[in-house]
C-alpha cells in the first residue's frame, strides 16, 4: 500500500482487497446454505472464525433466523430466536457493526448449545458482528467469534463488513431469483389450470413446428394415448401412421397451419372436415408466438369442434327451405279454393254439396299446413334438446289399434292390427301417437293402393315392440341406416312428396323414451318393416 494513502483510503483499499476474492464465490451461490459456506470460507481465510454465524432478519415477525452456524470446524443447523438484547439483535436494530474485544466484561453472556464438550457451557470471549445491509435495510448479520479474548481488531471488523456487503448483494440476487422462480411456478400453474379446464383443444408448437404442449381436450380430440405422441418432435417426423384415424386426418389437415406458423404467419379461422366415423367439422385458429420485437417462436393452435353449431345452422336452413317448399302448395290450394268458394257464395250458389266440398278441401289443406308447422317446430325442439316427454300409464296396444282404426277410414289399403291384448307402460302417449302415425302414413305412402299394412304390438319381459309392415317399395341394405338421418330420402321415394323429417323425429322420440328404432327390408320392391321397442320400466 503506498505510504501516501490517507487513513480512510487505506481502510477503503483494505475493504476492497478483502472483498475481491469473495465476489466470485458468493456470486455462484445458488441458495442460502451455499452462500453460508462461501461467507464462512472467506471469513476463515482472513480471521479467527472458530465460531461463525450467518443469520437473516425477518422483519415481519421480528425474528432472527440463523441460516447455519460453525463451531470449531463443525457445521450446525440454524434456528430462530426473537430479536432480543444480545449483540446480534443490537447490530440488527442499529445497523452498526460491533467489535467485542472482551465479551465477559462488555456484554451479555452468549450461550452456545454445542459448546458443551467440557460438560459446562463455554462461551466465546470476543467477537465481531456486522450487519448485512441493502440500502438502509438490515437483511441479517454475520458474526465471527472466538473463545480467546481480544481475538479481533478494527481491521477484522472492516474485513467482515466487506464480506457482509457481498453477502447482501448475493442475498438480494437469491431473493430476486427465488421471487422469479415462484412467479414462474405460479404462472405455469395458472397456465396448466387454464389448459386443463379448456373445452377447446389447444396445441403449442415450437419454432420447428414440433408439438411441445397439448391439453387434455386436444388429446381427446386426437384420440392419442400418451405413447402415441412424442412431444418436441416435428409433426412430419411423428410416427403418424400408428396414430388413430382421426388424429391422422387432423395431423394431415394441420400441415398447412404449421407451415404458416413456421414462417411467422397466423391463421384466422379455417375449417376442416373429418370424414372418419361421423362427419365432424373442426374450426382451426393459429397465432404466432413472437416475443416483442423478436423472431417467431412457434405458436398456438386452437381446435374447436363446431359440428353441433354447423348442424344447427344447417337445420335452420333446412327448416326454412322445407317450410318454403312445402307450404307453397297448400297455401296456393287454400287461396285458389277460397276464391272459388267466395265466387260460389257471391253468385248465390245453391248446390250445398259443391260449397261443402270446397270448404272441406280448404280445411284439409289448412290441417296439412298446421301439421307441417308442428313437425318443423318439433324437429327444432328435438335438435335443441328441448323435446318434452311427459309420461303417464299408457296401453300401447290400445294406442296402436286406435291409430290404425283412425287411418283405416281414409286409407285405400287394408290395415290389419295384430298383437297382445294389453301392453302397459309409462310413456308419453301423445308423442308415441306421433311415431305411430308417422310409420303408418309412410307405410301407406310408400306402398301400392290395396296392399296390406300390418301393425303389430308384442311384449317380452323387458320391452314392448311395435312393427309396421308394408308390401311397398322396400329399401336396399345400404339405405336402412341412413333413413333416420335428418332430411334423408331414398332415391326410390323421391317422386312421392316428403321432407325426410318424420323418421328422424320419430327416432328422437323413441330415444327420449330410452327405446330403439330400426328398419327391415329384403330389398327394393320387397316391402319393409319399421320397428321400435320401448322399455316396459322407465329407466332413470
Ligand atoms: P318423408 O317420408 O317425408 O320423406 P321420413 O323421414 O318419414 O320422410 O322418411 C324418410 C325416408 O325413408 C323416405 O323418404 C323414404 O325414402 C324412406 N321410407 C320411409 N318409410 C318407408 C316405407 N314404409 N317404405 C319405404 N321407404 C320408406
Amino acid at each position: 500500500m503506498p505510504a501516501s494513502l490517507s487513513g480512510r483510503d487505506a481502510q477503503f483499499q483494505a475493504r476492497l482487497e478483502a472483498a475481491r476474492p469473495l465476489e466470485a464465490c458468493a456470486a455462484d451461490a445458488q441458495n442460502l446454505t451455499e452462500l453460508f459456506h462461501a461467507l464462512y470460507e472467506e471469513t476463515a481465510r482472513g480471521m479467527d472464525a472458530t465460531v461463525f454465524l450467518f443469520a437473516l432478519h425477518e422483519e415481519a415477525s421480528e425474528t432472527v433466523r440463523v441460516v447455519r452456524q460453525m463451531d470449531r470446524g463443525v457445521e450446525h443447523p440454524g434456528g430462530s430466536f426473537p430479536l432480543g438484547k444480545g449483540f446480534t439483535s443490537e447490530v440488527i436494530r442499529t445497523g452498526t457493526p460491533k467489535l467485542i474485544r472482551r465479551w465477559a466484561t462488555e456484554g451479555p453472556p452468549v450461550r452456545l448449545l454445542y459448546g458443551t464438550e467440557t460438560k459446562e457451557l463455554i462461551a466465546p470471549q470476543s467477537g465481531v458482528v456486522v450487519p448485512i445491509k441493502s440500502g438502509d435495510r438490515v437483511l441479517g448479520v454475520l458474526s465471527a467469534q472466538s473463545y480467546r479474548p481480544e481475538a479481533y481488531e478494527n481491521a477484522d471488523l472492516l474485513r467482515l463488513d466487506a464480506i457482509a456487503a457481498q453477502g447482501g448483494i448475493a442475498i438480494q440476487r437469491l431473493r430476486v431469483t427465488e421471487q422469479r422462480a415462484l412467479e414462474h411456478e405460479r404462472r405455469a400453474f395458472e397456465l396448466e389450470a387454464v389448459l386443463a379446464t379448456m373445452t377447446d383443444a389447444l396445441l403449442i408448437v415450437d419454432a420447428r413446428g414440433a408439438i411441445v404442449q397439448l391439453n387434455r381436450a386436444a388429446r381427446a380430440l386426437l384420440c392419442l394415448d400418451s405413447a402415441s405422441l412424442v412431444l418436441g418432435q416435428p409433426l412430419e417426423q411423428q410416427r403418424v401412421e400408428q396414430w388413430p384415424e382421426t388424429a391422422r386426418e387432423i395431423a394431415a389437415a394441420l400441415a398447412g397451419t404449421i407451415d404458416a406458423l413456421r414462417s411467422g404467419k397466423s391463421v384466422a379461422e379455417a375449417e376442416i372436415e373429418l370424414h372418419c366415423g361421423r362427419l365432424r367439422v373442426i374450426s382451426v385458429c393459429a397465432s404466432v408466438l413472437r416475443p416483442a420485437g423478436g423472431a417467431p417462436q412457434g405458436g398456438l393452435i386452437l381446435l374447436r369442434d363446431v359440428t353441433a353449431q354447423r348442424d344447427l345452422e344447417r337445420l335452420r336452413e333446412d327448416i326454412f327451405s322445407m317450410a318454403w317448399h312445402d307450404m307453397q302448395a297448400p297455401i296456393a290450394v287454400i287461396r285458389g279454393h277460397s276464391e272459388l268458394l267466395l265466387r260460389l257464395l257471391s253468385c248465390g250458389e245453391s248446390d250445398g254439396k259443391a260449397v261443402e266440398a270446397e270448404a272441406a278441401l280448404i280445411v284439409r289443406h289448412a290441417d296439412r299446413l298446421a301439421d307441417l308447422l308442428t313437425t318443423l317446430f318439433d324437429v327444432s325442439c328435438l335438435e335443441a334438446g328441448l323435446l318434452s316427454i311427459s309420461r303417464s300409464p299408457t296401453d300401447l296396444s290400445a294406442l296402436a289399434r286406435e291409430v290404425a282404426d283412425g287411418m283405416r277410414t281414409a286409407a285405400r289399403h287394408e290395415i290389419k292390427f295384430e298383437g297382445d291384448e294389453r301392453v302397459l307402460g309409462k310413456w308419453d302417449a301423445g308423442r308415441i301417437r306421433q311415431v305411430l302415425m308417422n310409420l303408418l302414413s309412410n307405410a301407406l305412402k310408400y306402398s301400392p293402393e290395396g296392399s296390406m299394412v300390418t301393425v303389430s304390438v308384442a311384449a317380452d319381459e323387458h320391452n314392448a315392440t311395435v312393427r309396421v309392415r308394408d308390401e311397398g317399395i322396400g329399401l336396399d341394405r345400404s339405405e336402412l341406416e341412413r333413413l333416420f338421418r335428418r332430411g334423408y330420402r331414398a332415391e326410390s321415394a323421391r317422386k312421392i312428396p316428403g321432407g325426410g323429417l318424420g323418421l328422424y323425429f320419430s327416432k328422437g322420440i323413441v330415444a327420449a323414451h330410452s327405446g330403439r328404432m330400426w328398419a327391415e327390408s329384403a330389398g327394393h320392391g320387397e316391402g319393409s318393416a319399421f320397428c321400435f321397442t320401448l322399455p316396459l320400466q322407465a329407466r332413470a
